[in-house]
């Protein structure tokens, strides 16, 4: 099954243990995403000409404009664009933030790239979409190998195509150009904030819990290191070309962080160079895929020994996974709870956009806690009323929001 179809999984899941009135109407609009669009990006490289193949899926705005990342990678697809999109409907209702959903990216490698290549693409993409974002309409930011920098060149060119300057059009922009304290951060703060919630609720007495982190970008990186701050043990961590293991507790040090660099950290030489696939299979209290979807299959989900995986990565966990986590007691804190830190201060840095008026980071960090706090509390009263796991219960949550917001529009005629 593709990203897409196992997204569509979760949504009929959901739906049926919801047992909504019209449920089979709100399964038909949320099935299909809004709107579609798939260009042609060509740019010369090194000389020669290529072309690549970029997409925007708008999901649905029932709730607000349409909102989501940018992914750089060669794997991307219109499966996966899409299925992206879904999750972005979901995050944005499960913590109630008045957007939509929506994803975008590029089959690229954009390591394959000089910085100035890099450039030319993602302006020719602005030129490629313009028309369909806007700061009302559907506004990008960064996902895995996208960052602040081409977030201020795809804010410039659109700039340019409306002929006055757009800073609420993308979000995960630098500082110096309408983005927002606390951004970088904010997914796996977030994560952390909603992991220290949960961990209070059950009353979690274990001191210096282990952790073993999959992805050591943006989100990965940075809950890493929050944890390792806040006493945890993380006892391993991984990029794309493997893993490193640690028994003893890795100190994640800040500049490792800024420079997602698994080889600044300082135990690197001394650690065992392990598989991501057997850092999956560590035992260890709590494990954090923070990398791609499709990770925790139903080939390995058997051999998973942590008591509580935090889903920082879109999409990690396949279905026919869950289902063999359940079985083994596994507890699961979904992705579209888990990582909405960064789409809500993404929401928060395009409130000060259309402001003009600026936040301080402790007042970022604060509004930010209690949002998870707020959505880990509905998930959790969702989760005792269903009598039923965190994923479906984040989905009902967010279901139900949206199905409101669908009939009060009259979306369904
Ligand atoms: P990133 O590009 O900064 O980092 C990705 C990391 O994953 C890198 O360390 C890379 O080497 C590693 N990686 C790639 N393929 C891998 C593989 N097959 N096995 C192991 N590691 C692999 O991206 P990011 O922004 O940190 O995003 C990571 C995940 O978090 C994605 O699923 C993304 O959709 C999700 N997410 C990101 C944000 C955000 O604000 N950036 C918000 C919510 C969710």
């Amino acid at each position: 099954m593709n990203a897409f179809d196992n997204a569509k999984k979760q949504l009929e899941d959901a739906l049926k243990i919801l047992n909504l009135k019209g449920s089979n109407d709100i399964y038909e609009i949320l099935s299909h995403p809004d709107k579609v669009m798939e260009v042609s990006v060509p740019v010369k490289i090194k000389g020669k000409l290529k072309v690549f193949n970029g997409y925007r899926v708008q999901h649905n705005n029932a709730r607000g404009p349409y909102k989501g990342g940018l992914r750089f990678h060669p794997q991307v697809d219109l499966d996966e664009v899409k299925a992206l999109a879904f999750w972005m409907t979901m995050k944005t209702s499960v913590v109630n933030i008045p957007y939509g959903g929506a994803k975008g990216g590029i089959a690229v490698n954009p390591r394959e790239l000089s910085e100035e290549e890099l450039e030319k693409l993602t302006r020719k993409f602005v030129e490629k979409i313009y028309e369909i974002v806007s700061h009302d309409r559907d506004i990008p930011a960064p996902d895995v190998n996208t960052n602040p920098q081409i977030m201020a060149w795809f804010m410039d060119e659109y700039s340019k195509f409306h002929d006055h300057y757009a800073p609420g059009v993308v979000t995960g922009k630098p500082i110096e150009v309408g983005g927002s304290e606390g951004r970088e951060e904010a997914t796996g703060l977030g994560g952390y904030y909603l992991l220290h919630e949960y961990l209070h609720k059950i009353d979690y007495k274990k001191k210096n819990p282990t952790v073993a982190v999959q992805g050591f970008g943006n989100v990965g990186a940075t809950i890493a290191q929050i944890l390792h701050e806040h006493g945890f043990s993380v006892v391993a961590v991984s990029n794309s070309r493997g893993a490193i293991f640690y028994e003893k507790g890795l100190s994640i040090s800040p500049i490792s962080v800024k420079e997602s660099n698994i080889e600044l950290i300082k135990e690197y030489k001394r650690a065992k160079k392990i598989t991501n696939d057997e850092l999956l299979q560590l035992k260890v209290d709590i494990l954090i895929p923070a990398a791609l979807e499709n990770q925790i299959t139903k080939s390995n989900a058997k051999k998973i020994k942590a008591d509580i995986i935090l889903e920082m990565a879109n999409g990690p966990t396949t279905p026919e996974a869950d289902v063999i986590l359940a079985q083994k007691q596994v507890t699961v804190i979904p992705d579209i709870l888990a990582n909405a830190g960064g789409v809500v201060v993404s929401y928060y840095e395009w409130v000060q956009n259309e402001t003009g008026l600026y936040w301080y980071r402790d007042e970022i960090y604060s509004r930010l806690n209690r949002k998870m706090k707020d959505a880990f509390s509905e998930v959790f009263h969702a989760k005792d009323r269903y009598d039923t796991n965190f994923r479906n219960a984040a989905y009902i949550v967010a279901i139900k929001r949206l199905a409101k917001a669908i009939k009060l529009r009259g979306i369904i005629n």
